[in-house]
């Protein structure tokens, strides 16, 4: 016989308590098992005025947004409407179900003042790799880094070639007060290398932060760099940085990020791995001062196509600081540095009028000359690494960062960031990494789930 439905909607009180509707297996329930914000508040503190209207509380805000980057709710907007009406959301934020749920617009502005003045998004990130270490599932010994591309929250069209001087609106957008300031503090004639800073192919007029960069060599887009710094034996993801999407930029990232672990985990790996966009020979030379194996392909810029000699046939007397040539003459420097980076070796220009070699060597100019970055030492030392089996095996680890980001983008859905401006990157891809490692945590260290609390 068919049955139907008896009840109806129209009850006016319920007795139940809402932990009993969030299932023992649901995400939450993990989430909320290991995750401790107990000490937000009190960092936060000093940032909050001791009169005045209470403001939202900051731990549910932090959940919240732990809620929306887990679950990959894309907008702060359907965050909130997610919770109005989801039990299990409610219950991990410590809401019962007559609760206010905080308007979306409360975000923009505790991130724009007291969340980024205190670095909390970074805090909560960080606590949550510290409780990945305490569980046993950082080895420590052996990290990968890598950058992606993250599409910026804009309108392609609405650009400006990079060249061209811009006129910009009185009353700017914050994306473009914080692009004007940068550039302020930078100055824009020289890079911190030495190096003349370049214009910019093209430049945003919604979020002038953002790279004018080459997408899969089909097209261009607007996009910042989500950065990351992984262990290999479970792929947790141990430094996490939005940044601008330039070599240079993910160079500094590198370091800095390898920097930061150090400092706040005192985690220093024995070899690092990373693809031929990092073998800058200053990045080099920091890690392999640090005691790091930079397992890493060097890209050797100065091979040449044309049949003559490329620097490689040049040989290297480290303790006469001087090249011998293919026509065992020797090329010296006068130990000057130009561009704050490269020394140069000359032949006697009488010895290359006298060689037979020299159609194949320097047919055009009078003398050979070679170049050599001031840390070459760092890519020889690297080179010399290039064929062993542990540069093999970190070749193979090296996979999984590039699985991070998969997981990032499929799974986390964040192809697109949704905050502008460099800063709203920054807060974009902590967010993203807490909760890429907070669901591994709950993968390997959580227990079988709880029975459900007895009514
Ligand atoms: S041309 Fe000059 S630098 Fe080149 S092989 Fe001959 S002597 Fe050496």
């Amino acid at each position: 016989m068919m049955g139907r439905l008896e009840t109806g909607q129209d009850q006016f009180f319920y007795s139940y308590r809402l932990d009993e509707l969030v299932p023992a297996d649901h995400l939450v329930r993990k989430l909320n098992e290991i995750l401790d914000l107990s000490w937000v508040r009190s960092e936060l503190a000093p940032y909050y005025s001791h009169t005045g209207r209470p403001s939202i509380d900051p731990e549910l805000m932090v959940r919240m947004l732990i809620v929306g980057y887990v679950f990959a709710i894309r907008s702060e907007r359907q965050l909130c409407s997610e919770l109005q009406v989801n039990m299990a959301y409610r219950w991990f934020c410590g809401l019962s179900i007559e609760s206010t749920i905080p308007d979306h617009s409360a975000f923009s502005r505790a991130r724009h003042e007291r969340f980024r003045e205190a670095d909390v998004l970074r805090r909560v990130f960080e606590r949550v790799v510290e409780s990945c270490i305490a569980a046993g599932l950082v080895g420590g010994h052996s990290f990968s880094v890598d950058a992606s591309l993250i599409r910026a929250d804009v309108n392609p069209a609405k650009r400006v070639p990079g060249d061209q001087p811009i006129v910009w609106p009185a009353q700017a957008s914050r994306a473009v007060r914080d692009y004007l300031s940068a550039l302020d503090q930078e100055g824009t004639e020289t890079l911190s290398d030495g190096r003349k800073r370049r214009s910019r192919m093209a430049i945003s007029l919604t979020d002038p932060q953002a790279d004018w960069v080459a997408y899969r060599k089909v097209r261009s887009i607007f996009a910042y760099h989500a950065n990351y710094l992984i262990d290999n034996e479970l792929g947790i993801i141990v430094g996490a940085e939005g940044n601008r999407a330039n070599r240079i930029e993910e160079n500094r990232s590198c370091v800095a990020m390898v920097a930061r672990v150090k400092e706040r985990f005192d985690l220093t790996p024995q070899r690092l791995a990373a693809d031929t966009a990092y073998g800058n020979a200053r990045t080099l030379k920091s890690l392999v001062e640090q005691g790091i194996e930079p397992h890493i392909p060097i890209w050797d810029k100065s091979t040449r196509q044309d049949a003559t000699f490329s620097r490689a046939d040049f040989r290297y007397d480290a303790t006469r600081d001087s090249y011998s040539c293919p026509g065992g003459k020797t090329l010296k420097t006068t130990g000057r540095v130009h561009d704050r980076r490269t020394r140069y070796y000359r032949a006697l220009k009488a010895d290359c009028d006298a060689c037979p070699l020299k159609p194949r060597c320097c047919a055009k100019t009078p003398s050979r000359r070679i170049p050599r970055d001031i840390d070459e030492d760092a890519r020889d030392q690297v080179r010399a690494l290039a064929h062993s089996e542990a540069f093999e095996q970190s070749r193979r680890e090296r996979k999984k960062v590039e699985m991070a980001f998969a997981h990032l983008k499929r799974i986390l859905k964040l192809d697109r960031l949704r905050l502008r401006g460099l800063a709203g990157a920054r807060d974009e891809i902590l967010l993203a990494a807490t909760a890429q490692n907070l669901r591994k945590l709950t993968k390997y260290a959580c227990g079988p789930p709880p029975s459900p609390n007895p009514a």
